[in-house]
């Protein structure tokens, strides 16, 4: 009988339970049809003003995990024009050392953060994913 008492009472509490969090908003977003907020300066995907990039390295040299590879070469009119700039988001780790030491600025971190992928090709992600002209994944 004792026992009985207890799950009725049990059910009860877990019926008050249930009934004061009907009428609360949902604490839940039904991704991906609702996409979370993300700050200003949340580090996602990178973005790179390709035609501001001097070729300087610096962001591949900063970066701990080497996961940054560049090619350039010089232009006719002495300046150096961006071949290759690739992220291998197997390996970054959204530090933004490399953001922070590009001296035109032209490289920054996004919004974006699904890089998901159904292999390590996919992570790989070339001049034309990252480029804020050409822009094709993003
Ligand atoms: S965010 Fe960090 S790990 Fe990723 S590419 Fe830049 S320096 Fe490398
Ligand atoms: S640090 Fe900036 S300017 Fe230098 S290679 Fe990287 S993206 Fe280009």
């Amino acid at each position: 009988m004792v026992r009985v008492k207890q799950i009725g009472r049990g059910l009860i509490n877990g019926l008050k339970v249930t009934g004061t969090h009907l009428l609360r908003r949902p604490v839940t977003r039904p991704y991906p049809e609702q996409r979370a907020y993300t700050p200003p300066r949340f580090r996602g995907v990178h973005r790179l003003v390709e035609n501001e990039c001097v070729v300087c390295h610096a962001c591949d040299r900063v970066c701990p995990v080497q996961c940054v590879t560049i090619k350039g070469y010089r232009g006719e009119d002495r300046r150096f024009v961006l071949e290759q700039f690739d992220i291998d988001y197997n390996l970054c780790m959204f530090c933004n050392l490399c953001v922070e030491v590009c001296p035109p600025h032209c490289l920054l971190m996004g919004p974006e953060f699904e890089v998901a992928g159904a292999n390590h090709d996919d992570l790989m992600w070339h001049l034309d994913d990252l480029s804020f002209e050409r822009g094709e994944r993003l």
